[in-house]
């Protein structure tokens, strides 16, 4: 395919019911599918495009979602990886809802803590807990801070 024959509204075509999230960073898309639990064994019907050219960022990725509406506590984890992500619901190929990504200031039971001694790792019913900061992952139990290649720590 010649690049002029990439068609904009190809890329982004509709859905009838579901969520488009769009404005992805791009190369994350797999890891908002890993976030939002879904993977090779689900059900949902998905659309992935990346590395789509978009205006001012450079690129972006795109994932839709068939027949599901992200919940306010998965737009959130979105956030850690993608934090200018933008989320639409749609319903009947209507646009009813759109929300931006809110980088929360606490995360519970979203990413599991990489030292082995942690009491969230322990076997009481312990949730998980980590403070978000410009550097990182803090967990709150250990101290353990978690720099980078965050989405390999989700649970
Ligand atoms: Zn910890």
């Amino acid at each position: 395919m010649t690049p002029g024959a990439q068609n904009r509204t190809l890329l982004v075509s509709q859905i009838k019911d579901g969520t488009v999230i769009d404005h992805i960073t791009a190369g994350e898309a797999l890891n908002v599918l890993t976030i939002l639990g879904i993977a090779g064994t689900t059900t949902e019907s998905l659309s992935i495009a990346t590395n789509v050219a978009s205006g001012r960022e450079g690129r972006k990725d795109i994932v839709k979602i068939e027949r599901r509406e992200l919940r306010k506590e998965e737009v959130d984890r979105i956030a850690l990886i993608a934090p200018h992500a933008t989320i639409n619901i749609i319903r009947d190929y209507e646009v009813v809802e759109k929300k931006g990504v809110t980088i929360p200031r606490v995360i519970r039971a979203v990413v599991k803590c990489p030292n082995p001694g942690c009491i969230s790792n322990a076997s009481e019913p312990i949730e998980s807990a980590f403070e978000v900061l410009p550097k990182g992952l803090h967990c709150l139990y250990c101290d353990w801070m978690i720099t980078k290649d965050i989405a390999s720590h989700i649970i």
